[in-house]
């Protein structure tokens, strides 16, 4: 008996994605399937072009079909698809972006603009498309790193065309300040900026859109988390930071907000010595990985302290570019590869059925919100009830977690003036009462359930 396809997918079957921790025929990356005299060929389709186990799993895939009786070749063409963090991409600010990956520290120095820039070309070179926005209105540093001359150019349609540095496109705040002159930005301009780099940009198709935060937990993370669907965060820290608790601000801050935190880089870990490559813990090292694991966030890998990855930074061609092969540009890449892999393992559970993601939300009357599921499931609210099962830090305690929302003191009318989604998974509603803090993750909205579901969901 000949093999057959249904006989290649049998063995292929065993080939297992240990990140996504499904087998590659269920994940639904085996494609083309075709065998005829001897000769096997088919595609494997990952999530990332830069899959950190990708020659393995073709190397498993590879002798487990040449193994079968009569296969004489096995011809594999690996490709990439990468998944996008929102399945609507319709009335997105940025429709073509599949992924926004904001970098993120407790404090400045630790290295988020030098790990921002090297991820950025890191994954560039490894196949995806990458862009790089320097948010970091306080001190942009992108253009300079990146080694950009040139600002960008104006399209006809009035849209901003990103320079291209290194195979990926870079947008920054730089750009439009006078040199020396201070940025005092207050959070409504702040706002305004996020928009205008996310709205007015030309970033064509992106895989990824790495961006640049400031130091710290204020406006404008907050800004850039309403405003676009983020895929998770990356903190970077330094191993004294680490001890500080002062990434912990961070990741305290991406949790409120419900933006997933994707991986933790532990920078400046450990000095290496260029004349003798010797390694000397300066400021200790682990400490990373040993809060990722305590505190169940990935740890992505640590980068050395080196001179090579400040001079290359400061001559505007990153140590990834300048000399890929050396030890510091390896370390950028495996914590590259690792984040690629952590956005697929989001992305998938993003999209497993299981979470709750509204379709349509609507008002059946004024003082009624619907909201139609994904998954079929229908929910109508009252606006009273909606309102009083605000969990705001005003109507709830943060720390008891009781409610201080007297509900006798609700207007019996309260309607919604605003109703505003927020990342991918929650929403904002300005309520008629001036009450605007409020902000429901869907969560919270599919477990308050509505007066009037469809049953069965
Ligand atoms: P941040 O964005 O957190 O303020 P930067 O990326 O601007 O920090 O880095 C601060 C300084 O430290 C820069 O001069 C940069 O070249 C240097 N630097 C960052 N990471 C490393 C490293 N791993 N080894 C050596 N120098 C580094």
């Amino acid at each position: 008996m000949p093999v057959t396809k249904e006989d290649i997918l049998k063995v292929l079957s065993q080939v297992k994605d240990p990140d996504l921790g499904k087998d590659i025929v269920a994940l639904g990356f085996v494609k083309d399937v075709n065998v005829c005299d001897g000769i096997a060929s088919f595609t494997i389709e990952l999530t990332t072009p830069a899959c950190p186990v990708k020659d393995q799993m073709k190397d498993q895939a590879y002798h487990l079909v040449m193994a079968l009786p009569g296969i004489k070749t096995v011809n594999i063409n690996m490709t990439a698809q990468v998944r996008a963090s929102h399945s609507e991409q319709k009335d997105q600010l940025i429709p073509q972006v599949k992924n926004v990956i904001p970098v993120a520290s407790g404090k400045g120095g630790v290295g988020k603009s030098t790990v921002s820039a090297n991820l950025a070309i890191a994954l560039s070179k490894l196949g995806a498309k990458v862009g790089l926005m320097d948010a970091d209105v306080y001190g942009p540093s992108i253009p300079i790193l990146m080694g950009a001359v040139e600002p960008p150019k104006i399209a006809p349609n009035g849209k901003m065309i990103p320079p291209v540095c290194h195979g990926v496109k870079i947008i920054s705040m730089a750009f439009f300040v006078p040199k020396n002159e201070a940025v005092i930005w207050r959070g409504p301009m702040l706002s305004k900026m996020v928009d205008q780099f996310l709205g007015a940009v030309d970033w064509g198709e992106l895989d990824y859109l790495v961006v640049d935060l400031p130091p710290g937990t204020g406006d404008i993370q907050l800004s850039l988390c309403q405003r676009i669907p983020l895929t998770g965060a990356v903190i970077v820290s330094t191993p004294q930071d680490l001890a500080f608790q002062v990434a912990e601000k961070a990741i305290l801050m991406f949790n409120k907000l419900r933006t997933p935190v994707l991986g933790l880089v532990e920078n400046m870990s450990g000095f290496e010595c260029r004349h003798c490559g010797g390694r000397e813990e300066i400021f200790g090292s682990g400490g990373a990985r040993r809060y990722g694991l305590a505190n169940q966030i990935p740890f992505l890998g640590e980068i050395p302290l080196a001179t090579n990855i400040r001079e290359t930074s400061d001559g505007g061609r990153p140590i990834v570019e300048a000399f890929p092969d050396s030890p510091s540009a390896k370390a950028f890449f495996k914590v590259a590869e690792n984040l690629a892999a952590q956005i697929s393992v989001e992305n998938l559970q993003a999209a497993s059925p299981d979470r709750p993601e509204p379709k349509e939300i609507s008002q059946p009357s004024e003082c009624e919100v619907k909201i139609v599921w994904k998954d079929g499931h229908e929910s109508i609210y009252s606006a009273f009830d909606l309102r009083a099962s605000c969990s705001c830090a005003s109507c709830v305690d943060e720390v008891t977690g009781k409610k201080r929302l007297d509900e006798s003191k609700i207007d019996k009318n309260v309607r919604p003036l605003a109703i505003e989604p927020v990342g991918r998974y929650a929403i904002h509603f300005q309520w008629s009462d001036g009450h605007r803090s409020g902000i429901y993750t869907f969560e919270h909205l599919r477990n308050l359930g509505g007066v009037n579901q469809v049953p069965g969901s």
